[in-house]
């Protein structure tokens, strides 16, 4: 995604102008990954604009500090204003938001806690060609020969940055493949995750996708998808996932705010099913899609409005 400058970012508490938000070279962040952020998406509804699970991914990134313990003095209800306030400033409607934590300009050295904790929030128009055709059709996938990271090195249910070298790694070793992305094993060999999406797949009917405890963040987009598919009836198993699985499904698919919900045609090659969206894929995309558009009731109150 090409970035377009836009008005304002809300940096330390303040909107600034879009080139004012300068970080210097010498920022902690930038030498040892001392960073959390967020992924969020607001959709255009006829109501008006609809941050998507904003509670969640504010409190997900300040569960993220906790972890790497970057001390956040914002609330998640200052937060969840500071993005829409964001929002209003730019004139946006349809949106990815982007909250990020880190440590910045003071000390150098591994040790974080004598540079000062930033925060800033900016928001840009998201536009994927060909969304519709790719939604519809699913991406080929190649299994990456990086593992996700080992429980008890990198802490992969946090946000932070240094995991993401491990999704660029593998994104990048599959787009030279000629894949469009990556699915990660983890320590153990067992299905993890995409580089940037979590991983669901169906066997006769029933669904099932990868525990936390398998290396995975624990996605927001994945809680709702589970949530739907409760509500329409269909099963989901939490389970970890022999590699094998992702080679004799019926179905799979990737969620995530990025990738909402997007169908997996292939493999390593191997059609999945059909090598088509299948049936129960399509039934939890366009519930997804009806209630984050806001062309359905909203029962979760996965929207907010931004005013
Ligand atoms: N896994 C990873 C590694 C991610 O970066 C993301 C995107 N945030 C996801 C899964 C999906 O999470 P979510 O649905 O909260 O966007």
């Amino acid at each position: 995604m090409k970035l377009t400058p836009q008005a304002k970012i809300w940096f330390n508490g303040e909107l600034v102008d879009w080139d004012k938000a300068q970080v210097h070279v010498l920022s902690h962040a930038l030498h040892y990954a001392s960073s959390v952020f967020e992924g969020i998406r607001a959709y255009a509804t006829p109501k008006g604009t609809a941050v998507f699970c904003l509670d969640a991914h504010v409190e997900r990134l300040s569960q993220s500090c906790r972890i790497i313990r970057l001390p956040l003095k914002w609330t998640t209800a200052q937060l969840g204003n500071a993005i829409c306030d964001t929002i209003r400033a730019n004139r946006l409607e349809a949106c990815y938001i982007r909250p990020l934590v880190y440590r910045g300009y003071g000390a150098l050295g591994v040790w974080p806690d004598e540079s000062p904790v930033d925060v800033a929030i900016g928001t840009f128009p998201w536009i994927r060609p060909n969304e519709d055709q790719l939604l519809a059709k699913g991406l080929a996938v190649g299994v990456s020969s990086w593992r996700r990271m080992a429980p008890g090195t990198l802490p992969a249910m946090a946000k932070c940055a240094g995991n993401y070298v491990n999704s660029a790694l593998a994104v990048s070793e599959a787009k030279d493949r000629g894949f469009q992305e990556a699915v990660l094993l983890d320590v153990d060999g067992y299905v993890s995750e995409g580089s940037g999406q979590n991983i669901f797949v169906v066997h006769r009917g029933v669904v099932s996708t990868p525990p936390i405890g398998s290396s995975i963040l624990a996605g927001i987009t994945r809680s709702c998808v589970m949530q739907l598919a409760k509500d329409l009836g269909i099963a989901v198993v939490e389970q970890r996932l022999p590699r094998e699985m992702l080679y004799t499904a019926d179905e799979a698919f990737f969620t995530g705010t990025v990738a909402e919900v997007m169908p997996i045609r292939s493999v390593d090659g191997l059609a999945v099913g059909d090598g088509a969206r299948g049936p129960i894929t399509q039934r939890l995309q366009e519930r997804f899609f009806a209630i984050a558009r806001g062309r359905a009731e909203d029962p979760h109150g996965w929207l907010t409005p931004v005013g």
